[in-house]
């Protein structure tokens, strides 16, 4: 099963893709912690990639692509897979098309602009393990303090309110017309994102074992 989740940032549509990775046996494949790895390099192109990201804006396709295939020709997607951040244009989605890459379904995560704005704000997250806290929602035992390993947790840079803003608008423009685009060709499942993260999974699972 080759699916993706479609959401603005702070949809929590990542944090479903880690738990439903587990249910369906399929990795959930981020193009945003892919990018993140290559962050940690210090190299030209991690420079490169960081004055995008730092600002909210899209990377190029020519670099983000290349990516995405090495990624999606690893044995571990061979049963299927989720990507999560890809595609983020109409461009991008083509593109999967023409390298043959059949998507059965997309997920929408649906959720109000405001509540992503403050979701964004007030989330953290674990320096060494990646988990994700939201200082209101869900916040960690021990303030700064990753609840499972110990690490420290911080805020993205691309998570400071101007950068949010950015993102928003690049996601209004960019990636909403990708709801038409899989709504059209009968892919797209709207899961109602704007409730308590238990309940977004079990609505998903729901709607994806239909
Ligand atoms: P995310 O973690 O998905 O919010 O992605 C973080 C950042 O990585 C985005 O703000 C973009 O700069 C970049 N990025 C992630 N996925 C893509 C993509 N499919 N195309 C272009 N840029 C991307």
């Amino acid at each position: 099963m080759n699916l993706i989740f479609l959401g603005a940032p702070g949809s929590g549509k990542g944090t479903v893709a880690k738990k439903v990775t587990e249910k369906f046996s399929i990795p959930q494949i981020s193009t945003g912690d892919l990018l993140r790895e290559e962050l940690k390099k210090d190299s030209r192109l991690s420079w490169e990639l960081k004055s995008y990201m730092d600002s909210g804006k899209l990377v190029p396709d020519s670099i983000i692509v290349p990516m995405l295939k090495v990624r999606l020709s690893k044995k571990d997607c061979e049963k299927g897979f989720i990507l999560d951040g890809f595609p983020r244009t109409i461009a991008q989605a083509e593109l999967l098309g023409k390298e043959g890459v059949k998507i059965e379904k997309a997920v929408l995560f649906d959720v109000p602009m405001k509540e992503v704005y403050d979701r964004i704000v007030n989330r953290r997250t674990c320096k060494s393990c990646g988990a994700v806290y939201n200082i209101l929602t869900i916040p960690p035992k021990k303030e700064g303090v990753c609840d499972k390993c110990g690490g420290e947790l911080y805020s993205r840079e691309d998570q400071r309110p101007e950068v949010i803003t950015k993102r928003l608008e690049v996601y209004a423009k960019e990636t909403e017309p990708l709801i038409e685009y899989y709504r059209e060709k009968k892919k797209l499942i709207k899961v109602d994102a704007n409730q308590i993260p238990e309940k977004v999974l079990q609505a998903t699972i729901e709607k994806l074992r239909e």
